[in-house]
């Protein structure tokens, strides 16, 4: 029979976000992802969103302290290996997430344990263009982002992240992912799939003493309307895969390669009339 000496059999992982009640994005979308990479997965909601494969109808944000309560009552009783923050809706809700992480890195401290792999999806704004995370909420993002080991942001939320104009080019992106690293030390997996052209390159640009270690990860283009959740279920990969690999290199190296399929399969799926989701 298992005592605590035991390690675990399967890496307990969290996920922080907004939920879809159509399965294709944020906590839903995690949870699988987390399933396929065979962790344990765990789920914190911070915002209900009323969507389907058409968009974004309405959000509910339950607030702070319900989000505490949450947060707490994961922690309190499961040991989290890592935890992927996704949509945090807003300021208030970013600044909770913050001071739980950062209790809970006291805390590990304090025991010697070791500190959760913490991935950030900074979410804003969804495809067809709801906004996800409130006007004015994007300083709490930046915020909570020093917190993390590795955000996984798209061009415009890259923009976002630096203040600088979103990158039209992968030069200017692979710059700006380059100058943020440096400055907050959180590592930075690029992701090329908003570039128009035949590749989607992503890349991993991590904090090395004063400068960055690169790391590309090619990747042909895969040429499909539903691509609901791409995002999310990458950075909820990344996160499930950190715990067993010797490197965020090589987790990332498998999330992607793992997405690019769930981008293929989710042309076989029959989810909604509209943007459907990629197949976890
Ligand atoms: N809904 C939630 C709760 C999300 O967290 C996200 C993005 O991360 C989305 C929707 C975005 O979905 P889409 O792929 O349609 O932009």
């Amino acid at each position: 029979s298992a005592t605590s000496d035991d390690a675990p059999s399967r890496p307990r992982v969290l996920s922080v976000a907004g939920t879809d009640p159509t399965g294709g994005a944020g906590i839903q979308a995690d949870l699988k992802a987390f399933c396929a990479h065979g962790a344990y997965g765990m789920a914190v909601t911070t915002a209900l969103v009323a969507q389907n494969t058409h968009g974004v109808r309405s959000v509910h944000v339950p607030g702070p302290g319900f989000l505490r309560e949450q947060l707490d009552a994961v922690s309190d009783d499961v040991h989290v290996d890592a935890v992927k923050i996704g949509m945090v809706a807003d300021a208030a809700n970013g600044r909770t997430i913050a001071s739980w992480l950062d209790a809970l890195v006291a805390e590990r401290a304090r025991t010697g344990a070791p500190r959760p792999w913490v991935v950030l999806d900074p979410v804003m704004v969804a495809t067809s263009g709801h906004r996800l995370l409130d006007e004015g909420a994007e300083d709490a993002v930046r915020d909570l982002a020093t917190r993390a080991d590795v955000v996984t942001p798209n061009l415009p939320e890259l923009g976002v992240l630096t203040r600088r104009p979103a990158a039209t080019t992968w030069d200017d992106a692979l710059a700006q992912a380059a100058a943020y690293a440096r400055a907050s030390g959180a590592g930075v997996l690029l992701k090329g799939g908003h570039l128009t052209g035949g590749a989607s390159p992503d890349a991993l640009v991590v904090p090395v003493a004063d400068d960055v270690r690169v790391t590309t990860f090619d990747a042909e283009r895969v040429d499909t309307p539903h691509t609901h959740g791409t995002g999310c279920s990458l950075s909820a990969a990344l996160a499930a895969l950190r715990p067993r690999r010797a490197s965020w290199e090589d987790a990332a190296r498998d999330a992607k390669a793992w997405l690019t399929g769930a981008l293929r399969a989710g042309a076989a799926l029959r989810v909604g009339s509209g943007r459907g989701p990629v197949d976890h």
